[in-house]
């Protein structure tokens, strides 16, 4: 019998929701007007756009006029970031972490480069940023501090509100990075106090190429593509409508269901873990207690994490790792530096996402496999 393909890598992208498909299709279609048009057909596309603004709003609890579309997680992290510096070039500093996605590192990094100064928090070895350990470095100097709301890598949920507090009463905004949380956890923009908050839609059911950026009425940020007046005149283009009407709907999918699929989600782990535990496979388990549901950092002492990839590639199975070797060298993932992870356990991680599609026959299958692979 073929046995079909098990994606589990969630964590890099999910399949579309098939009631965003269908709600995108009309607008790639039959009514593909250009949203900023003063004509009738113009109408329908100008509704869809404010429909969507509404009901992603309503999903975080923000107010419609404070969401702002984007291309993405990507470019959202860069709005956030970039903005607050060009709206005061006063060399104020920016805060992050060390294990943050390479959005907001390499942003950061460019900031730097035109003197605007930024310092990088190191989590600790589980996996979280603590708030003592911002409250040892910020100061009244201090512009933004931009911490993720989850860690790609490792699942772990970081103490937002409790960080954004330090963060306002030394005066400065909060962005996170909510990228890999967003669909996945509640969310709540009033009760965590951020000020801007980064999301895209294709890892949450949603279709690729397209995101959003939450910016807080009233908050100092300068506009991200000069051009027309699309988005409040703050991100000039002509709107992705297709892209957006899929995306509102894939949230508000996942959003109406996300008991029941954290319960799903964490029944996958559990079947995973217990199979492995019932092998008696040696492994130790990354990111804490508190993880996004459904994504599992394991690490196989004095194995590769590479070579786990591909044999479980073989069996149709797609997961991530940790690490990867060239001809000469073995690089370990930023993040699992940032943590500090013994080497021979950084070079035996593999990550495993399930998505809200994965059945339980998919996790005993995963559990079947890793052991076959891990034993040998
Ligand atoms: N931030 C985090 C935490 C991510 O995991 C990703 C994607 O992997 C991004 C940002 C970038 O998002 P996008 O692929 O939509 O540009």
């Amino acid at each position: 019998m073929i046995k079909t393909t098990i994606y589990a890598d969630n964590a890099a992208t999910t399949r579309l929701d098939q009631r965003a498909l269908e709600a995108m299709l009309p607008w790639l279609q039959e009514k593909y007007g250009n949203a900023s048009q003063p004509y009738s057909f113009s109408r329908g596309p100008k509704k869809a756009l404010r429909e969507a603004r509404e009901l992603i709003a309503e999903c975080i609890h923000a107010t419609p006029g404070e969401i702002f579309f984007t291309s993405g997680g990507t470019e959202s992290d860069n709005w956030a970031i970039k903005g607050c510096a060009f709206a005061d070039l006063n060399h104020r500093v920016t805060i992050t972490s060390s294990f943050e996605h390479h959005a907001v590192l390499n942003t950061c990094r460019a900031i730097e480069r035109l003197g605007q100064p930024v310092v990088y928090l190191p989590p600790t070895p589980k996996g979280t940023v603590l708030p003592t350990s911002l409250e040892s470095c910020i100061t009244d100097q201090t512009r933004l501090v931009s911490i993720m709301l989850a860690n790609n890598e490792l699942g772990s949920i970081q103490p937002i509100k409790e960080l954004c507090f330090v963060a306002h009463a030394h005066g400065a905004l909060f962005h996170t990075d909510a990228v890999q949380a967003v669909g996945h956890v509640p969310i709540d923009v009033q009760d965590l106090g951020v000020d801007l908050l980064s999301a895209s839609a294709h890892k949450f059911n949603g279709p690729k190429g397209i995101g959003f950026l939450y910016i807080r009425k009233g908050t100092a940020i300068a506009s991200f593509a000069d051009g027309g007046a699309q988005e409040f005149g703050r991100r000039a283009g002509t709107e992705n409508v297709a892209g957006i009407v899929g995306m509102a709907t894939a949230l508000k999918s996942n959003c109406d269901a996300l008991q029941e699929n954290e319960h799903h989600l964490q029944l996958l782990e559990s079947i995973v873990t217990k199979g492995l535990d019932a092998a008696g496979i040696r492994y130790t388990r990354n990111g804490g207690v508190n993880t996004l549901p459904g994504l599992l950092n394991l690490s196989f002492p004095g194995k590769s994490g590479e070579a786990i990839l591909h044999r479980l590639d073989l069996m149709g199975i797609c997961i991530s790792t940790g690490s990867a070797c060239d001809s000469k060298n073995t690089e370990i993932s930023h993040v699992l530096r940032a943590i500090k992870l013994d080497k021979t356990l950084a070079l035996g991680t593999v990550r495993i996402s399930f998505g809200k599609n994965n059945t339980m026959d998919d996790a005993k299958r995963i559990a079947e496999a890793l052991t076959k692979v891990v034993v040998c």
